[in-house]
């Protein structure tokens, strides 16, 4: 028996880190913490420029932790998207909505909701099918779903100009997020169909500065506005940045200055403060 002991010992251990490694395999904790309901949202108020005003609200996964810690998108979006769980996620994504801000979007039917779009919810379209059959009945309207897409996932052009016009078909809103960090070009904008630019928040950054990226801001708020889309403006965080915007006439932002992505509570709160300022 003591010869077998430290065999035994060395066995164990190794099925030990065998189970382990399965267990801690980040995509099938992923997988588990999407069975689990552990992918909530919080959502980033969108403000009317010209009038200080809620119009809606950006929705942004966050992964909460059995141990209560709250994991970013960035931490565990790009393995979704490589992984195939970012189609469950992006559905679970549209049922909170549904389930934590339908009573205030049925009570202010100008307030929307911007859900973001990997290329696989874009390339395929099935993004369309989900979300009219988990609107039906909800008495949401589908012009309350804004649809953005980054400039990175527009990588398939036809089966994005083909879901993104079919969305517009049905209501819904349709955006190019981050926009001026990818390669899209004035042609190319031209004949997407698209509704609004999301400027990109580093772009947002140079405002005040006298970093050459501000002309390339100038530059980009000047097109969408000779193609007649909306702009918003992501990550302001000063009154120096709003004061530029506003004079520049666009109509949109988001950021710190107005409020963090926040659990639907305290954006209903924000959204109800802003109603009566
Ligand atoms: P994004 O769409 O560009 O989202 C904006 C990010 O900037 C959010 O970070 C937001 O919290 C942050 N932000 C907003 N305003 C400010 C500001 O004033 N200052 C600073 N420093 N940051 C600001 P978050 O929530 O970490 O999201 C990161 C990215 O993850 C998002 O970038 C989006 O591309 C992606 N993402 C988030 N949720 C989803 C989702 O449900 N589906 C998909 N496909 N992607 C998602
Ligand atoms: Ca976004
Ligand atoms: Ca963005
Ligand atoms: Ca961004």
């Amino acid at each position: 028996l003591r010869q077998i002991l430290p065999l035994l010992a060395v066995l164990s251990a190794g099925m030990a880190t065998l189970i382990l490694r399965a267990r801690l395999s980040p995509s099938s904790e992923l997988k588990r913490a999407i069975i689990n309901r552990e992918i909530v949202a919080h959502y980033q108020p969108i403000v009317e420029l010209a009038t200080g005003r809620c119009i809606g609200a950006e929705a942004l996964a966050r992964w909460r932790r059995p141990n209560g810690d709250l994991v970013r998108p960035d931490a565990f979006i790009p393995l979704a998207e490589d992984t195939g769980l970012i189609q469950p996620i992006t559905d679970m994504i549209v049922d909170l909505i549904i389930v934590e801000l339908g009573d205030l979007l049925r009570r202010t039917p100008r307030m929307h909701v911007a859900l973001n779009l990997s290329a696989a919810d874009i390339n395929t379209g099935r993004i369309l099918t989900v979300l009219e059959r988990k609107l039906a009945g909800t008495g949401i309207a589908p012009q309350q779903i804004w649809l953005e897409a980054t400039e990175s996932s527009l990588l398939d052009l036809e089966g994005t100009h083909r879901t993104l016009a079919e969305a517009r078909r049905r209501g819904h809103w349709t955006a190019i997020d981050d926009f001026g960090t990818g390669y899209s070009g004035l042609q190319y904008l031209q004949r997407l169909p698209i509704d609004a630019l999301k400027i990109d928040k580093s772009f947002i950054d140079s405002v005040g500065t006298e970093a050459s990226t501000r002309h390339v801001t100038e530059h980009i708020i000047a097109m969408a506005q000779a193609l007649k889309l909306d702009v918003i403006a992501e990550g302001v965080e000063s009154e120096l940045q709003v004061a530029y915007l506003r004079e520049r006439q666009v109509a949109f932002a988001q950021g710190w200055l107005f409020s963090r992505a926040v659990p639907a509570a305290e954006l209903i709160a924000f959204c109800n403060r802003t109603e009566r300022a």
